[in-house]
Parts: C-alpha cells; structure tokens; sequence
C-alpha cells in the first residue's frame, strides 16, 4: 500500500503526494482546506486503501468539496456550548458537571467534527495561565461540580508533564471526585500513550476515566489496541464515543464490528451520537429514523456488553437526549395491556398495572 509516512499530513498537495486524493480536487479541497483544518497522523494515513473511494478511514479525514456547502439548519455552534459558558474554556450545562476545555487542537482533523469552527491550528492552542486559573477558579467555588470532563480539541495532545500538572489541580479540589477524558489520540496516535501518559492520567484524591472515540472497526490496529490496553492496565475504567456516519458504519455488520473491537479492548460501549448539525456535514448525517434502525439490529445481533446509547445533543444547548427506538407502547391507551419487542421484534403482552403481575 503506501510508502511509510512519517509526518502528519496538513496540506491537499500532501495528501495527493501520497495518492490519497485526484489531482484534479486539488483546487477545491485547497478551499476547504483554508477554511476546515486537515490533519491526518502517519497512522492514520497508512490505514486508507487509496484505491477504495469509499474507503471508511478516508471518509473521516479526507477533506471533501461538500464541506463548503452550508445548510440553513446547520450552526457555528451546533450544541449550544456558548449558551452555558460561564467562563472561558468552561461549558457547565449540567448542574454535576463541566467541561474543562484545555486546548483546541487535536492529533487528527474529523471532517463531520461538531466543533469544528473552534478547533485547529490557526485558534489559540491551549488556554492561557490567567484563563486557566480562572476556569479552575469556577469549579472551586461551584460545589456541586462533582465530575470535570477534559475535551477541546483532544487532551492528549498535551505532554504528560502538563496533563499531570492539571489532574492534580484538579484532584486537589474536593468535591471534583471524576476526572474524565475525552479522546482520538489512542487509535489515531497510539504511541503517544507512553508509560509517562498512562501514570499522568492517574491521580491521587479523584478517580480518572476515559472516552475513547472510534467509528470504524478498522481502527482497531495492533498498536491502537496496545495503547487502549495501556490505559486500562493502568487501572483506568474506559469507555467508547462514536459517531453515526454515512459511509462510514451506516449498516448493521459495520457498527456490529465497532462494537465487538470496543469490547474485546475492554472499552465498554457507551454513546453512539445522532451526527450533530456542524456546517459542511450534511453528507455524513444519517436520519434519527436511519439511527434507530440500526441500533435496533444491533440490539438483535450483539452482546449486552455491546450495546451503546444512542443520543442526539439537542440543538441549542438542551444537553443529550437518548433517541433509541423504544421496545414498549401501549397501542390500546393507559389502562390497557402494553406490547414489549423482543430482540427479534416479536411483540408480547404485559399488564398495566402491578397487581395483574401478581394475578397472572
Ligand atoms: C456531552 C456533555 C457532557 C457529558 O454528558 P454525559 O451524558 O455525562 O456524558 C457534559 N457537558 C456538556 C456540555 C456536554 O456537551
Ligand atoms: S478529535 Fe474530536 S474535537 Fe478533534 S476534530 Fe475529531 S471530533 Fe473534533
């Protein structure tokens, strides 16, 4: 396949360079890329079949012209973030828990990414010493804040040195009990989880996880799967994040696979994302009605183990909501029997009220 690439490739003329794009793009995907930052690590790059158009690893990564093409309904700011940002670099939407936004650049450039208009190289990199003292300033004086979420741009671009500095700021708050970090960097830069990594994502006084995003089976190299087990060795609980994509792991065997690499990594499933409504992505959205029949096959196919929710962020900074097809109704009103589908979609009936339970 390709000659080894050594370098994070940022540039269209790179990627034609290695083959991963027509030379006849070139101008256009110049366009985009002026506007959406590119990145692929040598990882990455080595994964795509250049001879595959629909190759699933280059549909994340390979800029593409639609990104241009703006919908009405799509925002700058699909979640809502600014909406509930107290302070910079804090999101606190929920009354438990924040975000704590350290950087804004990350390892690999996703090209359905939700926050794509705040992240990439040409932003500030990370937060400055003043507005860093000021975000953890904000969770001090909030009591309530029992779980900060590390995210950004992607925490682990960040030396061990520094992401030790900041869990132990962190931990040394009381009532921040869980520190949890958002993350691509052990599939798409696997090395980077080094020994010194693994031992500064550990803490005295709070309790680390992590959520580790991958959308493909096929991420799941030799070496991806070393860093993950990295991490868990290290003792620290991980759990997946991925993304419904079109092309990408928009059928049942494809999101199948994604799910049984996460369990075999000890990843334990945990969110699959409605795609959010960012700029220039429209083409990589599914409905929610397309979601909820896959996830329903899946549910028919797979362990328990398996299984992730599937969650739309609300438009307008409402928070996430799951949008998993239901298994109950109760087609002859409230008093009446309710229809449970098993997982071959099978109905059958239940009583309504406790004390029929007991009766029947
Ligand atoms: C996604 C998100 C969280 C985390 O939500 P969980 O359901 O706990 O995973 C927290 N705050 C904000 C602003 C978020 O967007
Ligand atoms: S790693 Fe996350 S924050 Fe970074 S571009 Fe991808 S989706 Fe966006």
């Amino acid at each position: 396949m390709n000659e080894k690439i050594s370098t994070t490739l940022r540039q269209p003329r790179q990627l034609l360079a290695q083959g991963l794009v027509p030379a006849a793009a070139l101008p256009e995907l110049e366009n985009v890329a002026a506007r959406y930052a590119v990145a692929l690590t040598p990882d990455v790059a080595a994964l795509i079949d250049p001879n595959d158009p629909a190759d699933p690893i280059a549909l994340q990564y390979i800029p593409d012209a639609r990104e241009l093409d703006h919908d009405a309904i799509d925002d700058i700011d699909p979640i809502g973030d600014n909406a509930h940002s107290p302070v910079e670099g804090i999101v606190h939407r929920y009354p438990d828990r924040v975000l704590l936004k350290l950087v804004h650049v990350c390892a690999v450039y996703c090209r359905f990414c939700f926050r794509r208009e705040m992240v990439g190289p040409g932003k500030e990199t990370a937060l400055t010493p003043d507005i860093y003292a000021r975000a953890l300033d904000y969770i001090r004086t909030h009591r309530d804040i029992w779980e900060v979420i590390l995210t950004g741009g992607d925490p682990l671009v960040l030396s061990p040195r520094r992401l030790a500095e900041v869990m132990r700021d962190l931990a040394a708050i009381d009532h921040v009990r869980i520190i949890r970090i958002h993350t691509r960097v052990p599939m798409v830069d696997p090395m980077r989880i080094d020994a010194a990594m693994a031992q500064a994502l550990r803490v005295p006084g709070a309790t680390t996880w992590l959520a580790v995003h991958a959308n493909h089976a096929r991420e799941f190299t030799p070496a991806a799967r070393a860093a993950c087990a990295r991490i868990v060795d290290a003792g620290i609980p991980v759990v997946s994040q991925s993304v419904l994509l079109r092309g990408v792991n928009d059928n049942a065997e494809a999101l199948e696979a994604l799910m049984r690499a996460f369990v075999e990594c000890r990843i334990k499933p945990y969110y699959l994302h409605h795609g959010d409504l960012a700029p220039g992505t429209a083409h990589l959205r599914l409905t929610l009605a397309e979601g909820q029949a896959l996830v329903r096959q899946l549910r028919g196919r797979v362990s328990g183990l398996c299984q992730p929710e599937f969650v739309l962020d609300i438009p307008g900074g409402f928070g996430k909501s799951p949008v998993g097809p239901s298994y109950l109704s109760q087609p002859d009103g409230p008093d009446a029997d309710y229809r449970v589908a098993d997982y071959c979609g099978e109905l059958h009936v239940y009583p309504p009220r406790p004390q029929d339970n007991t009766r029947r």
